[in-house]
């Protein structure tokens, strides 16, 4: 039987990753789409760059932890880089955080749960590791070690490369104006062509609806949540912050990692939105700060940097993949929220097994990833 024609819409990581996947492993190369003169413009340009296998939900902890072998040992040329480096992420309990320490006792059992290793610190520890913190906030904290740094960008190359290699065929400036069906084909435009397809994979991020709804989907009910990142200077006094971990506040209130030469915060924020080129709002980055000085000696005077980005989320926290159980040749592939770059190769395996073969497989079962847990329309 011939492979069919499956255009992807959306050129950031989702796209790229399933574009390689389907290309370079499967021998199906695809058609991709995306609407800016750049790949990985909106949500993945813009992350906080860290693999943590225990953070989300369960579907998409198995996606991640699925995804670290491919990361840890890619395949011989897909990139010049490692894609991942030591982190670490230390989980604080503070004391102005009046759930501080039922937080951090379930923290401990979902990590136990999930059979992420932590190691619970006392405040000297914490203190010890990361000397900024102010010792009369510092109630104890817990240290994951298995929290990596990734290098997005040579990932994002990777996939993009690697795919265009293999024969996909990747149009930037194309953004889908239309979608329609007929004779049991897709036909998409743009302002400057129109493209056949026997499939469409809506990879659109926080525009997975609104692209849906050009093709008269049902939406999935896809709500996108800004968050907000500054870069900011590291103390001229303090020696070793580059090795500190990412910095979580249990409350969530603020982050904190070494990043680029620079320390990165966010408020940790998740304001509902409208699919957009969403920006910081002033009060985001000034409470960033805020939170940020209240449980450390760091003195932000100014960011280097400010911005946002819009992680995407659907009721259930799950992501979407799989056909549309209503709209015959229309693949979802959406939802990631905070966690689409450490489980794309997971997931674009997951998709590309759903597209070409119809079902995921024993194997992904006994990885934890089930079809129905991330089906679309699912109940
Ligand atoms: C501040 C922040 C921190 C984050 N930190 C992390 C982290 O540490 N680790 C992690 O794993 N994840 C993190 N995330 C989440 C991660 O960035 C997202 O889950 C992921 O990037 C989503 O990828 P995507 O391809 O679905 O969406 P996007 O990257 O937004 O790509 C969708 C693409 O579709 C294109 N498009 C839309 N409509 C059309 C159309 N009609 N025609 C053509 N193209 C179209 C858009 O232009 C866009 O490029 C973070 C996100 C933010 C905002």
């Amino acid at each position: 039987m011939a492979a069919p024609r499956i255009a992807i819409v959306g050129g950031g990581i989702a796209g790229a990753s399933l574009a390689y996947m389907l290309a370079v492993e499967r021998g199906v190369a695809p058609l991709l789409l995306e609407r800016e003169a750049h790949c990985g413009s909106h949500a993945t340009g813009r992350s906080a760059a860290l693999y943590m296998p225990s953070y989300g939900p369960p579907t998409v902890r198995a996606a991640t932890r699925a995804s670290g072998a491919f990361y840890r040992e890619p395949p011989a040329g897909f990139a010049a880089q490692p894609l991942l480096a030591p982190r670490g992420a230390l989980h604080l309990a503070l004391r102005d955080d009046p759930h501080a320490e039922p937080s951090l006792r379930a923290l401990r059992a979902r990590l136990q749960a999930a059979g992420s290793p932590a190691r619970e610190l006392d405040a000297a520890a914490v203190l010890a590791l990361c000397p900024v913190l102010r010792p009369q906030q510092v109630l104890g904290g817990l240290l994951e070690a298995e929290a990596l740094d990734m290098d997005v960008d040579a990932i994002l190359q990777g996939f993009l490369r690697g795919a265009r290699r293999a024969g996909a065929e990747l149009h930037t400036d194309s953004a889908v104006l239309e979608a329609r069906r007929a004779d049991g084909r897709w036909r998409l435009r743009t302002a400057h062509a129109s493209f056949d397809a026997d499939i469409v994979v809506d990879a659109a991020g926080a525009w997975a609806d609104a692209l849906g709804a050009l093709a008269g989907a049902t939406p999935i009910g896809l709500q996108p949540k800004r968050r907000s990142a500054f870069l900011f200077d590291p103390p001229s006094d303090v020696a070793g912050w580059r090795d500190w971990p990412t910095l979580i506040d249990l409350a969530e209130r603020f982050y904190v990692k070494p990043d680029a030469g620079c320390l990165l915060g966010s408020p940790a924020n998740a304001d509902p939105a409208e699919p957009h080129d969403v920006q910081p709002e002033e009060i985001d980055i000034a409470s960033g700060i805020w939170a940020i000085e209240q449980a450390t000696t760091l003195h932000i005077r100014r960011p280097r940097a400010t911005w946002a980005g819009l992680r995407s989320f659907v009721a259930d926290g799950e992501p979407v993949v799989g056909f549309d159980p209503n709209l015959p040749g229309w693949f979802w592939l959406a939802g990631q929220g905070g966690y689409g770059i450490q489980s794309a190769p997971g997931l674009a395996r997951a998709a590309a097994a759903l597209l070409l073969d119809g079902t995921l497989g024993a194997a992904w079962a006994a990885a934890g990833l089930r079809a129905e847990a991330i089906a679309p329309g699912r109940g």
